[in-house]
């Protein structure tokens, strides 16, 4: 298929794209001393104006839907939250004029829906640290039935087409549909929808291998002794949140390794912040498994409680990298 069929093509892009602009609105707004200091707020207001936007969407096209998402109403509780709540209400209001304060509130609260059976999944703000730094950063929304995932939605406001280096220009926006592949266009720019491949690197050692940004948020002594054993050539590229899957299903890069951290090593990952990447990397040909080779299993609440980690490939690179992950387990560091 050349282009995606489906009859809820606009209206999630609209609704993505929507999404996506309120967060870039909120990142020129930020003063340039929380950008320093790197305050939570101005991402929480854009999270959470985020989340109520989709909710209020998909509440209208898919009432029976249940609806998971990453923010709940708890912090408008606090004299300080009352304030946010009001940003929050403003920038829901230049989108959807009803919005009001117990409107958003309850649009926000449907995100605490039920895992189970069909339901949408949504992470708002994916890679905050990106968005803050002014980086890469993703708007995530997933349809799940039945613990698989059917259809995935990536904004990606600072990706040009899944390349490496490119930060700004017109961004991209992805659609992927379980059986019929993935698709990018521009997101702020009129285009047309292109096919997304993977690469075709099946030598390890040639391969482009992304990391989180973030160390904390990885094993970055294990990623460097799992290059060691693959023989790769190049250092690892470091990108912030499912833009890095973006990248993989366009084939712009290879291999990307999700290691439980030394400081959690039990962590287990949220549902909506793998479940529009796998999706996108599996329609493109890639594959998507845990580190120990499992298919992720998305029928088990909001934390994937049955994987511990993430391996993301272009398919040919795949089982070379479980062999190295399986060797990198006798080496503690
Ligand atoms: P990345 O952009 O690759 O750094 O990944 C961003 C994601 O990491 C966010 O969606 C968070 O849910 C998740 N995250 C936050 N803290 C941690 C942590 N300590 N370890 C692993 N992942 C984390
Ligand atoms: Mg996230």
């Amino acid at each position: 298929m050349t282009k995606p069929a489906d009859p809820n093509l606009e209206f999630l892009s609209q609704a993505m794209t929507q999404a996506a602009e309120i967060a870039q609105e909120v990142r020129r707004q930020m003063p340039a001393n929380s950008i320093t200091k790197a305050d939570d707020s101005p991402v929480t207001i854009a999270d959470l104006a985020g989340q109520a936007v989709m909710s209020y969407h998909l509440s209208k096209r898919f009432p029976k839907d249940e609806f998971v998402a990453e923010e709940t109403c708890a912090i408008f509780q606090s004299e300080a939250g009352k304030k946010s709540l009001q940003q929050v209400v403003d920038y829901v209001g230049k989108i959807i004029p009803e919005a009001d304060a117990d409107k958003v509130s309850a649009w926000i609260e449907r995100g605490c829906g039920e895992a189970k059976g069909r339901f949408w999944t949504m992470d708002p703000i994916d890679g905050t640290k990106g968005f803050i730094r002014g980086e890469q950063y993703a708007v995530a929304l997933a349809l799940v039935e039945d613990g698989r995932v059917k259809l995935g939605m990536l904004a990606c406001p600072n990706l040009k087409e899944g390349s490496l280096q490119a930060i700004g220009g017109e961004g991209t926006l992805i659609f992927a549909k379980r059986g019929e592949g993935a698709w990018q266009k521009p997101l702020f720019k009129k285009g047309s929808w292109k096919r997304m491949r993977v690469s075709s690197r099946a030598k390890a050692q040639e391969a482009i291998v992304l990391r989180s940004v973030e160390s904390a948020h990885t094993h970055t002594g294990r990623t460097a002794k799992l290059m060691e054993f693959l023989h790769v050539k190049q250092p690892p590229v470091l990108m912030d949140s499912l833009a890095k899957y973006a990248v993989v299903a366009s084939g712009g890069a290879d291999l990307l390794f999700r290691l439980p951290s030394s400081a959690e090593p039990d962590r287990r990952e949220w549902i909506w912040d793998q479940a529009a990447g796998v999706i996108a990397v599996e329609e493109a040909g890639g594959r998507v498994t845990d580190l120990d080779g499992k298919p992720l299993d998305f029928s088990t609440g909001r934390l994937l409680t049955a994987n511990r980690g993430v391996l993301v490939s272009n398919k040919h690179l795949h089982e070379t990298a479980l062999q190295a992950l399986m060797q990198a387990r006798g080496h503690s560091h």
